[in-house]
C-alpha cells in the first residue's frame, strides 16, 4: 500500500506555545506521542510531519532553527523507534497566500508527487480544523486529536468541509484507530484475492 499518514505537529506530537516552539529547549513531547509514532511505523505506512510554522515569515525564528529542531525531534523519535520520513514545513504566514499553509492542501500534493504517496488511502491527524479541512481536500481520512487546541476546536470549528472521520484522546487513540483501519483494508484487499 502507498498511502501514508500525516501528522501534524504542536498540539499532537509537541506541547503548544502561545509565542511559538522556537527551540529545542521550548520543544516538550505530549505524552504517548513518539510511542504512537513507534506504533505507527510498523504498519509499513510512510510517515510524514506536515507543520504550518509561520513564526518563520514573522522572522521570529529562522529557517535553521526550525531545522535543528526538527533533526533532534527526529533523533528522539528514532531512538522510540518511530521512523519519520521528513517533516514538511509551511514557512509562510497567511498575508503570504501561500498554497501549502493549512488549511490549504499543497504540503499533501507536493508528499504526494515527491514520495509516490496515494492520498486516497491516507490519513492525516492533528489538533485543528485547519488539519482535518487540508487532509479532505487531499483526499485522505482525517483524525482530529483532543490534545493541543483540539478540545476547543472540537466545540468552536464550524466543520463547513465536513467533520473528521474520528475525534480522538490523544496521537495514541488516534494511532490504535489508523492501524485498525489499516488491518480492515488489508483483510478487504486479500478477500478480493481469496473470496
Ligand atoms: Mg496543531
Ligand atoms: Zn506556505
Amino acid at each position: 500500500m502507498a498511502g501514508a499518514i500525516f501528522v501534524d505537529r504542536d498540539g499532537v506530537i509537541c506541547e503548544n506555545r502561545d509565542d511559538y516552539v522556537k527551540s529545542w529547549e521550548e520543544f516538550r513531547f505530549i505524552p504517548g506521542a513518539a510511542e504512537a509514532l513507534a506504533a505507527l511505523t510498523t504498519s509499513g505506512l510512510r510517515l510524514f510531519v506536515v507543520t504550518n510554522q509561520s513564526a518563520i515569515s514573522r522572522g521570529i525564528v529562522t529557517r535553521d532553527a526550525i531545522d535543528d529542531m526538527h533533526a533532534r525531534m527526529l533523533d528522539v523519535l528514532r531512538a522510540a523507534g518511530a521512523r519519520v520520513e521528513a517533516v514538511l514545513v509551511c514557512p509562510h504566514s497567511p498575508e503570504d497566500s501561500c498554497a501549502c499553509r493549512k488549511p490549504s492542501e499543497g504540503l499533501l500534493l507536493d508528499a504526494a508527487k515527491q514520495y509516490g504517496v496515494e492520498l486516497a488511502e491516507s490519513w492525516m491527524i492533528g489538533d485543528a480544523e485547519s488539519d482535518v479541512v487540508a487532509g479532505k481536500r487531499a483526499g485522505c481520512e482525517t483524525v482530529l486529536v483532543l490534545t493541543g487546541r483540539g478540545a476547543t476546536q472540537a466545540r468552536s470549528a464550524r466543520w463547513l468541509d465536513g467533520k473528521p472521520d474520528l475525534v480522538a484522546h490523544d496521537l495514541v487513540d488516534a494511532a490504535i484507530w489508523v492501524l485498525a483501519r489499516v488491518a480492515e483494508r488489508t483483510r478487504a484487499m486479500m478477500e478480493v484475492i481469496r473470496p
